[in-house]
């Protein structure tokens, strides 16, 4: 029902957002820019959402009213800060999206703008008895917030077992992960598997190794069986301790990259670079790809040419990451799509201000990323191609 009220499409970067369907009274005298401008959407979302939780410097995350999330499962998403679409919210379950004042009509319920504008400015036209379970609602949600604990702070015993179950061995020549395999050999990347510790998470997998939620509602911790039939990326560090996964459905289920909750950590303590401990104990041209599984595709084509490394999102790389690349050569490999082009900007910036010299790459067309040119055309090329981009990106003479 509410989901026709959200006409208002995501605001691109200075598009001013079109004043919200069916507002009729004193129209011109309200000033929905200002109105928007003075109550940022991050803020008011956290008094009405339930679950509201932030996962990055510009998304945060909250149960959806609109189709009834469950607390512990949150859909919502909020974007905030600097992202492109700042200001709006969608939600990836039922697709309801909107601006600040949709978020207060459908989490508050108001049929009408006008009641979403009062509760913004603080008019008096609200009935008390609503003035007073909102109050209710906000000191709930603080006392919820500050009972999450930190979650998932090891992961190594999971990477390990998903990777044992990954892995060919004396006693399992075949492997016990047979689509897993086949996803991954179709990806030119069955030796990626025993190189980067991939895993599986399938039938039989033991529950109390997996990632742990939390419920919202009842407040406590559960087995997050989100992480069954996906490929488990380990981010292993260099003393073989894993503190973050990455998880790839095989099976088509949303999302389709899977990171364990940080709980009542520091927003966005589970976003952070692929292999940067790793490459940083080397001495070479660093290669930064934006996916994990281009990552890989460099590394099992052309490992005895480059030190690869992904940051995957412009969330996972701040300045205490780029201060580790300082004084290094950076080779930053970017996608040739929108997204790619979008995150160069912020992570370029970030490494010209610490790394010795940065070269930006974009892959060749038609090739999407690093993983389709070695589908395409195997490691063979993806080595020629990288060669002499590696030897034009290394100040001192490598080869
Ligand atoms: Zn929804």
């Amino acid at each position: 029902m509410l989901v026709g009220d959200f006409t208002a499409a995501p605001a691109k970067p200075s598009t001013p957002m079109p004043a919200p369907h069916g507002v009729t009274f004193e129209r011109g005298k309200v000033d929905f820019e200002r109105i928007r401008r003075e109550h940022p959407i991050e803020e008011v979302a956290s008094r009405v959402l339930d679950g509201y939780k932030q996962k990055g410097p510009t998304t945060s995350v909250a149960a959806c009213p609109v189709h009834g999330d469950g607390a512990s499962h949150p859909n919502l998403h909020i974007h905030h800060g600097p992202h492109p679409r700042s200001g709006t919210w969608i939600c990836s379950s039922c697709k309801a999206h909107g601006d600040v004042l949709d978020l207060v009509k459908a989490a508050m319920g108001f049929a009408e703008t006008r009641q979403a504008l009062d509760f913004l400015d603080g008019g008096q036209r609200l009935p008390p008895e609503r003035q007073q379970e909102l109050q209710r609602r906000a000191e709930e949600n603080a006392r919820r917030a500050a009972n999450v604990p930190r979650l998932n702070l090891d992961l190594t015993d999971f990477a390990k077992e998903a990777y044992a179950r990954l892995r060919k061995t004396p006693q399992h020549p075949a492997s016990q992960a047979p689509q897993a395999r086949h996803y991954l050999a179709e990806r030119g990347l069955e030796a990626a598997i025993a190189r980067y510790g991939l895993g599986y998470v399938g039938r039989g997998f033991p529950a109390e190794l997996l990632p742990q939620g939390w419920d919202y509602e009842k407040e406590e911790l559960y087995p997050a069986f989100g992480f069954f039939d996906r490929v488990i990326i380990p981010y292993r560090q260099p003393d073989g301790t894993v503190p973050v996964v990455n998880a790839r459905t095989l099976v088509g289920k949303k999302p389709k990259y899977l990171k364990p909750s940080a709980g009542g950590a520091a927003p966005g303590s589970n976003a952070r670079p692929y292999r940067l401990e790793t490459v940083t104990r080397q001495d070479g041209v660093i290669c930064i790809t934006e996916g994990e599984f281009d990552c890989m595709s460099l590394g099992v084509a052309a490992h005895d040419l480059v030190l690869e490394m992904a940051i995957p999102g412009v969330n996972c790389f701040n300045e205490k990451n780029a201060e580790q690349l300082a004084g290094r050569d950076v080779l930053l490999i970017t996608d040739n799509d929108a997204a790619g082009r979008r995150a160069q900007g912020p992570i370029r910036a970030l490494l010209e201000a610490y790394a010795a010299r940065v070269t930006v790459c974009p892959m060749p067309e038609p090739h999407k990323d690093l993983n389709d040119l070695l589908i395409e055309q195997g490691p063979a090329a993806v080595k020629r191609w990288i060669e002499p981009v590696v030897r034009r990106a290394g100040r001192r003479k490598l080869f």
